[in-house]
């Protein structure tokens, strides 16, 4: 989620850019994504490195290679020491690279069987939501989470007594919101469960919220997806949002591990019309992406930072320094 996406789904949701709800945080600036050689990062290198403050090979999950290979601590595995609760959730399937990073470790990003099987026997995470693939309900009823396959079944939890939920929508990554969502949950509704949830924990959590198909919209030059997505993301850091609304003990961010796409808006065509834009690659792109930061520590990231400063702010946020 480049700035032109940014822009893009500004114009389209309200007529203008700079529109968006969280472009109205306080502190905004941009980020550096290249992985560990200065190349084009993926995900995989993106996500570990703000997950462990650590730049890597593409591919690699939480993982110190380039080096010794052993496992790289995840800031999520940190906050879970310091006994908060965790979090993950996506629209893609809940092995993908970016959750994986947080909670997993991996030399290869499609090691999804055993990404799975490090949330299960590793980190632990109490909320997952997200596309279930390599993981059946039993599995994860066996290590002790409540499964929720649906929408109904997510709003109807018992959101004060359930600690363990692991949600299982469909077979592969979420539908595309511009398409039809079936039973299926929308992130901010995912999202806003998982808060329900987390907050139960007197010694706070940490949760990590990934709008992961905007990516896979860049990749297919996809503007009206991609649009689509981002808006439903933007919905879900509003549904955080008024979550700490009032609050003085909590840290918001919003970033993304990499620009896919080289978007270019040509024109803004108004409120409920889409700009018309150009592409520059169905690959990922390295240029810089935007940061926005609310609350606790988030003048830390005001101006330009590298992506392993992120895990720096939210290493400083979970040990109170
Ligand atoms: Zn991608």
């Amino acid at each position: 989620m480049g700035y032109e996406e940014v822009r893009a789904a500004g114009m389209y949701a309200n007529g203008n850019a700079g529109t968006l709800f969280f472009e109205n945080f306080p502190i905004q600036g941009s980020v550096t994504t290249s992985n560990v050689s200065g190349e084009v990062t993926d995900s995989a290198a993106a996500g570990t490195a703000m997950a462990t403050g650590v730049k890597v090979d593409n591919g690699v999950i939480s993982q110190l290679i380039p080096g010794d290979g052993l496992d790289l601590e995840t800031i999520l595995e940190l906050a879970k020491q310091l006994g908060a609760s965790t979090g993950l959730v996506t629209t893609t399937t809940i092995s993908h690279a970016t959750p994986a990073a947080f909670g997993a470790h991996e030399p290869n990003r499609s090691n999804y069987a055993e990404i799975i099987s490090d949330y299960l026997t590793g980190s632990h995470p109490n909320v997952l939501f997200g596309g279930a693939q390599y993981i059946a309900p039993n599995t994860a009823i066996s290590a002790d989470y409540t499964v929720v396959e649906n929408y109904d079944e997510l709003v109807a939890l018992d959101t004060e007594s359930e600690n363990m939920v692991w949600g299982q929508f469909g077979e592969t990554h979420l539908p595309y919101e511009f398409d039809s969502f079936g039973i299926f949950p929308h992130l901010s509704e995912t999202t806003l469960t998982a808060l329900k949830i987390l907050d139960n924990d007197p010694d706070g959590f940490f949760l990590m919220v990934e709008g992961g198909r905007i990516d896979h919209a860049g990749h297919s030059n996809d503007i009206q997806r991609n649009i689509f997505e981002t808006i439903e993301f933007s919905n879900a850091v509003r549904v955080v949002s008024n979550w700490a609304t009032g609050r003085d003990d909590t840290l918001i961010i919003v970033t993304a591990d990499h620009e896919t796409g080289g978007l270019q808006i040509i024109s803004n065509n108004g409120l409920g019309t889409f700009p018309d834009v150009t592409w520059s690659t169905t690959g990922h792109t390295g240029q810089d992406v935007p940061i926005y930061a609310w609350g606790l520590n988030a003048d830390l990231l005001d101006g330009h930072v590298d992506n392993t400063e992120i895990y720096s702010v939210l290493n400083t946020t979970l040990y109170g320094d």
